[in-house]
C-alpha cells in the first residue's frame, strides 16, 4: 500500500473510531436515563460510556496528529505537530490553529496527505 492511501484509511478509521464513541455514549446514556435498573447500574452504564468516549476521542486526536501534515497558511511548511499542540488547538475540521515550527507564526494550518 502506497503512503498516501494508508493516510487516507487511517482517517477514515478516525471517523469510524468517533462514529462509534458517540455512539456508545449516547446509547448508554439513554440507557441509563429511561430504562429502570438499580442506580449503582445506572451510574456505572453512564461512566463507560464517557471513559469509551474519552478515550476514543484522544485516539482520534492521535491519528489526526500522526496521518500526513499540517501545512502553515505563513509560509506553506509541512510539519506534523505534537500531540498536546493537536489536542489543544482550535479547529475547524481538520484544519487547526497552530504555530507553525519554522516561521512561528499562528495560523490556520491545513491537514494535507502529501
Ligand atoms: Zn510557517
Amino acid at each position: 500500500m502506497k503512503k498516501e492511501e494508508y493516510i487516507k484509511l487511517l482517517l477514515k478509521l478516525e471517523w469510524v473510531i468517533g462514529l462509534t464513541a458517540s455512539i456508545s455514549l449516547f446509547t448508554l446514556v439513554f440507557t441509563a436515563s429511561f430504562i429502570e435498573m438499580n442506580n449503582i447500574i445506572r451510574v456505572l452504564l453512564i461512566v463507560i460510556g464517557f471513559v469509551i468516549f474519552v478515550v476514543g476521542v484522544l485516539y482520534c486526536i492521535k491519528i489526526e496528529q500522526v496521518a500526513g501534515y499540517y501545512q502553515c497558511n505563513n509560509c506553506h511548511n509541512k510539519y506534523i505537530p505534537t500531540y498536546k499542540d493537536v489536542l489543544l488547538s482550535m479547529h475547524i475540521k481538520r484544519t487547526r490553529y497552530m504555530k507553525c515550527p519554522k516561521c512561528g507564526m499562528k495560523t490556520w494550518n491545513k491537514k494535507v496527505i502529501k
